[in-house]
């Protein structure tokens, strides 16, 4: 809920041009859609770039505003939630579901790169939330994983329970920090859409990136299945204010091509991801956020529920994956010039 005695929000700014190819027209795309953890209680709205098509929350809040729109708990973290029983369900969640989430996404990323041998190769990854990705990274061979997140909290986290490097720095604040020729792998999964400035962040991975690095970017995108079936219900679409925006893979390739980047590959995100985009739209009330909630079996009960649907959404979800080829998220990767 967000706190009426703060300060007033500044006012709301509409879409001039589009984050990703630059393009100023829009056409309407979805009207009346309401945040899914119920932070904001406005109508929000999202417009389609005419060029690209990538929806763009249209109004959106001030740059400044948008960390208010964020519950104390966003990200999944096992272990920890109030109570031994809500403990005890993540801990299971993580077995059963995230770990292998994250191993897919992993692994989808190795692919994307040719199947490099990891030990050598230095990575950042850019807004880890919980760290439980980058973790996944190390294990598998990343040995030089480090990482950049906003909060100091997030950064000791991984410090002492990975035993992972990171820093807390802005996003505009990347070059400076790191200079020129720094990594060779960059990956930013799920915060590209968070993001009002995606071509100032992109084009300073660019600049950071050696020659013949790779930039991976996981996303939603406006383009797939769910938005076209559940309309303004569609979980990627509730989760404005804080997503301002949902790309296409044309919208990528066009902002990571102008950027100087010259080869590109994509593969659709984890299935178990897509699935839970299925089972958090029909049972919005089982996100990580309400977990953290003061009443105890309830916010269980439509855990369990939602995570019955996605799996039961993924036979689905592996069709529209890997036959239709048309996902509701993407990973993407673009090459430096060598
Ligand atoms: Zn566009």
């Amino acid at each position: 809920m967000l706190n009426q005695q703060q300060d007033a929000f500044r006012p709301k700014i509409p879409a001039t041009y589009c984050y990703y190819c630059g393009h100023a027209e829009f056409a309407p795309f979805c009207t009346d859609v309401h945040d899914r953890l119920k932070i904001s209680h406005e109508s929000w709205a999202f417009v389609r770039c005419t060029s690209c098509q990538a929806a763009l929350l249209s109004p959106r809040p001030d740059t400044a505003d948008l960390p208010r729109y964020y519950p104390t708990h966003y990200t999944f973290e096992p272990g920890k939630q109030p109570g031994k029983l809500r403990r005890l369900f993540s801990f299971a969640e993580f077995q059963f579901f995230y770990r292998w989430f994250y191993e897919a996404q992993v692994s989808i990323t190795l692919r994307l790169l040719g199947n490099p041998a990891p030990e050598n190769l230095r990575l950042l990854d850019v807004g880890y939330g919980s760290g439980l990705l980058l973790n996944n990274f190390k294990q598998r061979g990343f040995k030089n994983a480090e990482g950049v997140e906003m909060r100091q909290s997030a950064v000791d986290h991984v410090n002492e329970v990975f035993g992972i490097t990171a820093r807390v720095i802005e996003l505009d604040q990347l070059e400076i920090t790191y200079g020129e020729n720094a990594f060779d792998v960059i990956t930013m999964f799920h915060l590209i859409e968070h993001i009002t400035n995606p071509a100032v962040i992109v084009a300073q991975c660019f600049t950071l990136l050696k020659p013949g690095g790779a930039l991976i970017i996981a996303v939603p995108l406006s383009d797939g299945p769910l938005i076209r079936l559940r309309g303004n219900r569609a979980v990627t679409l509730t989760e404005a204010p804080r997503h301002v925006s949902l790309p296409s893979h044309a919208s990528l390739m066009q902002l990571c091509k102008t950027t100087g980047f010259n080869r590109f590959a994509h593969h659709s995100d984890s299935a178990l991801n897509c699935a839970a985009y299925y089972g958090l739209t029909f049972f919005p009330e089982g996100c990580t956020t309400s977990q953290h909630t003061v009443s105890r079996l309830l916010p269980l009960i439509n855990r369990a529920l939602m995570a019955a649907s996605a799996f039961a959404c993924l036979p689905l979800v592996l069709l529209i994956n890997r036959v239709m080829k048309k996902p509701d998220a993407m990973i993407f990767a673009a090459f430096k010039p060598a």
